[in-house]
């Protein structure tokens, strides 16, 4: 009984432990993004790997900054583009070029809501489309 209850308290440790270094893995990706963009592939992948072994899971916002495909840290203008369609975030994943939906509200919206364009994406996107 003593037995399983420390093992039970080692796990919670260890998790917590692990949602700190998620956590710091992803600090370090937003902040080398400009400077070693290919560091931050590496810090969210190692951020994913930990999660997975100590079944962590990562928050919404972390889960929304990964192209769901190629796992790639996304960032704004950058390397992904945001349109909000339908009450959900589609992001085109500029790595890979495939399309996550992501839903912005606990409730699907119905049909009534009109795509709503990001005002400043635009310009961001046309820098974009000019480097490649
Ligand atoms: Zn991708």
């Amino acid at each position: 009984m003593s037995k399983n209850r420390r093992r039970q308290k080692n796990k919670d440790l260890s998790k917590k432990i692990a949602e700190e270094r998620i956590l710091l893995l992803f600090e370090l990706a937003e902040q080398n993004f400009n400077e070693h963009p290919d560091r931050t592939h590496r810090y969210v992948t190692l951020a994913r790997l930990i999660g997975m072994h100590y079944r962590v899971r990562l928050t919404r916002e972390q889960k929304r900054r990964i192209c769901k495909h190629c796992y790639h840290y996304l960032v704004p203008g950058n390397n992904c583009r945001i349109r909000l369609k339908g009450g959900a975030a589609l992001t085109t994943c500029f790595v890979c070029g495939k399309m996550s939906r992501c839903p912005y509200y606990d409730k699907p919206m119905k049909e009534s809501v009109e795509p709503v364009e990001q005002a400043e994406s635009d310009e961001q996107v046309e820098s974009v489309e000019q480097a490649e």
